[in-house]
């Protein structure tokens, strides 16, 4: 190998998972993907892991992270778990096409790297092992979007991509999504042992979770139970920031549902656009499972399998289902009313701030504004503003309104609220941008960046990540992916189908 081919100093792996028993995933390497090239990097990950410069222009970047050369002292392995599956029990499913590679420890935590993409493993049941550029170009950026907006979330380094053909409902090309976080443990990883009544493997894998993750529960009186009510806080914690934001994640199976509290697996997710509590992002998700407004009890209901999962170590059904009932709601609604008051600039909580919180909703469910415009814009607007000025000073909001009187009925109540616990315009107006991003990934930019990265332009990938990077900034470049969907993106859906 010549010298510039010679890759530099890497940090030193530290598989902590692969350190589990057999039981728990099969060994197995990546199957190589012909002529890989780079679609997109994300340098923040990068530095994360603690990766050196020279290795993201390095000429076998693509060969490594499409799995085609093994990163030195990686053990690849695919994990085995189960899940429900739009309510259903699905029985076993596992890394069908991801590939654990290990886990590097630095200063900035442990980090857990897999590929996404990268081939057959024994839990693929009669699939591929691939995935598309379309979904990989949205999985990356949309990690890095949540990551930009503060949501927990996996990241991704990287999205390789390749001239291989991969059929879906059309012929589309391969992809590999690289992706980060400390864990990859899923609900459904514990459902899995508890339905097979492997009841030692159940308990190694919660305590695997706590000692490499949640220390703190070991010293609880019951650590499994502390575990469990920390997986309910963090769920909570994790939707309430998706109902503020407006995310919808699409397939919440508890498969795709992380221990850690991570958004998990980006699949058919969406952004609210005109506000529809009962939106339904995924095309497949005929019922609306998964739709907007019943995102908090799906969760809640994923949580009660888990607690089912944990009864064995428990010993208790009632422990279990408590463990979940006093933790996740007060998560779930301490953390979405905290988040609601931020978006509209209360500076203090008042009791009342529940019932103004839901009469806001009702404003949107009826009126239909763009969720992410419209608290944009509510955060320039000024506490107090005299009568021959208002229509004028209110406009960027008003205009998202064809019945003006309704958003001016609103904001009358909104400035009476605000006056209860004043807040300088200027601070308060600081700290409302900051609550409420200008750029979300609407299911128009990505496709845009799909589009061109199809095409072999990658520019686009690049320009809009180092948007998403800043969502609370101005940013009056990119002022243009603030916009509402163009005509053409009217028609636009998404699905399982990855
Ligand atoms: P998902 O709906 O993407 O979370 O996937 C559910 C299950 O199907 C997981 O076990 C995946 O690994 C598996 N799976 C999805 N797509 C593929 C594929 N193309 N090849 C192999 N397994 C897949
Ligand atoms: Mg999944």
């Amino acid at each position: 190998m010549n010298a510039p081919d010679r890759l530099p100093d890497l940090p030193p792996f530290d598989n902590s998972f692969a350190a589990l028993p057999d039981a728990f995933y099969t060994r197995l390497d990546p199957q190589p993907l012909p002529d890989p090239y780079v679609v997109g990097v994300s340098d923040e990950v990068a530095e994360l892991l603690g990766l050196p410069r020279e290795l993201l222009g390095h000429p076998q970047f693509a060969e490594l992270f499409a799995g085609n050369r093994r990163l030195p002292g990686a053990d690849p392995l695919a994990a085995v778990y189960s899940g429900h599956q739009f309510g259903v029990w699905a029985g076993q499913l596992g890394d069908g096409r991801a590939h654990l590679l290990g886990g590097l420890r630095n200063a900035h935590g442990h980090w857990e790297i897999q590929l996404k993409g990268a081939g057959r493993t024994p839990y693929s049941r009669g699939a591929d092992g691939r995935a598309v550029l379309r979904s990989s170009i949205r999985e990356f950026l949309c990690s890095e979007a949540m990551a930009g907006l503060g949501i927990p979330t996996t990241r991704a380094l990287c999205v390789i991509g390749a001239d291989q053909p991969v059929r879906r409902e059309m012929v589309e090309t391969a992809a590999v999504v690289t992706r980060v976080a400390p864990g990859f443990v899923r609900f459904g990883s514990f459902e899995h042992w508890a339905a097979r009544r492997r009841i030692g493997e159940l308990r190694r894998l919660a305590d695997y979770v706590i000692d490499t993750f949640r220390p703190e529960c070991r010293t609880a009186a019951n650590p499994h139970d502390a575990l469990l009510r920390d997986v309910a806080t963090r769920t909570g914690e994790l939707i309430a920031h998706w109902m503020a934001v407006g995310f919808m994640h699409g397939v919440m199976n508890t498969d795709n549902m992380s221990i850690l509290g991570l958004t998990l697996d980006y699949g058919p997710f969406g952004f609210m656009e005109a506000f529809d509590a009962g939106h339904i992002c995924n095309h497949s998700d005929d019922h609306g499972r998964y739709s907007y407004r019943n995102q908090p009890h799906v969760a809640q209901w994923n949580l009660y399998c888990l607690a089912e999962a944990f009864v064995p170590l428990l010993g208790d059904a009632e422990a279990a289902r408590a463990a979940i009932d006093e933790s996740y709601g007060d998560a779930f609604g301490q953390t979405f009313e905290r988040l609601m008051r931020a978006k509209l600039g209360l500076r203090d909580a008042q009791p009342d701030d529940e019932a103004f919180i839901g009469a806001t909703f009702a404003l949107l469910q009826e009126h239909r504004p763009d969720y992410t415009l419209f608290f944009r814009a509510l955060s320039q607007l000024p506490a107090a503003v005299d009568a021959p000025e208002r229509a004028k000073t209110d406009a960027p909001l008003r205009d998202q309104f064809v019945d003006r009187a309704a958003c001016d009925a609103w904001l009358a109540t909104w400035r009476a609220r605000l006056a209860r616990t004043p807040w300088p315009d200027a601070e308060r107006q600081a700290a409302m941008r900051a609550a409420n991003p200008k750029y979300v990934l609407r299911n128009w930019l990505a496709e845009v960046a799909i589009r061109r990265a199809s095409a072999k332009d990658f520019s686009e990938v690049a320009r809009l990540l180092a948007c998403l990077r800043r969502p609370y900034d101005e940013q009056p470049d990119n002022a243009a992916y603030a916009a509402l969907p163009p005509d053409w993106a009217n028609g636009l859906q998404v699905s399982c189908s990855s």
